[in-house]
């Protein structure tokens, strides 16, 4: 069956592999977490691989194909989706490292004296009583140029991230 589905089922297989892909599922509904109806049904379409339009059209921001599965949607670099998604998650764990009473703060300004913000979340004092500097960043085993190639492991989104923020924080990384 797997050998018979065209790339972006593929790769949706094996996103619906990774570790903690289940975790949605599992998840207790918390005001700050869960899902409204849509939002519900919208992800458990996209997990079964069933068509949320029946056709494709046009990305109202990039211009792009929106296929059928919303994979564009849901990773469109050129609306507010992204980083609504990124910006809600670095929300709830801010609020969660709040309740710890960490010493934490948002987006933290000149952590690396140009202007750059390479925390999402800088915690004052962490493992090893050490500064550090989380990163939120959202990304898809279904955005284009992962399905584009079927050899792509099974992280191969979250790996091409990681990349580009370490190559982004380079500097910043270096000084430790
Ligand atoms: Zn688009």
């Amino acid at each position: 069956m797997y050998s018979q589905m065209d790339n972006y089922h593929k790769a949706r297989m094996k996103g619906c592999r990774a570790h903690a892909a289940t975790a949605w599922i599992h998840a207790n509904p918390m005001p700050l977490t869960k899902f409204t109806n849509d939002q519900f049904k919208i992800a458990v379409h996209m997990w079964l691989g069933i068509p949320l339009v029946s056709r494709e059209m046009e990305c109202k921001f990039c211009g792009r194909t929106m296929d059928i599965y919303g994979a564009h949607a849901s990773t469109c670099k050129h609306g507010t989706n992204i980083v609504k998604r990124d910006n809600s998650i670095r929300n709830y764990l801010y609020s969660q490292m709040k309740v710890a009473n960490y010493t934490c703060t948002i987006e933290k300004k000149y952590l690396n004296g140009i202007g750059q913000k390479p925390a999402d979340i800088y915690i004052e004092s962490l493992v090893d009583n050490r500064p550090t500097a989380v990163d939120v960043s959202v990304t898809s085993c279904v955005q284009s140029k992962i399905v584009q190639n079927v050899n792509n492991h099974i992280y191969q989104a979250a790996d091409d991230l990681i990349k580009v923020k370490l190559y982004k924080y380079k500097d910043f990384i270096s000084k430790g």
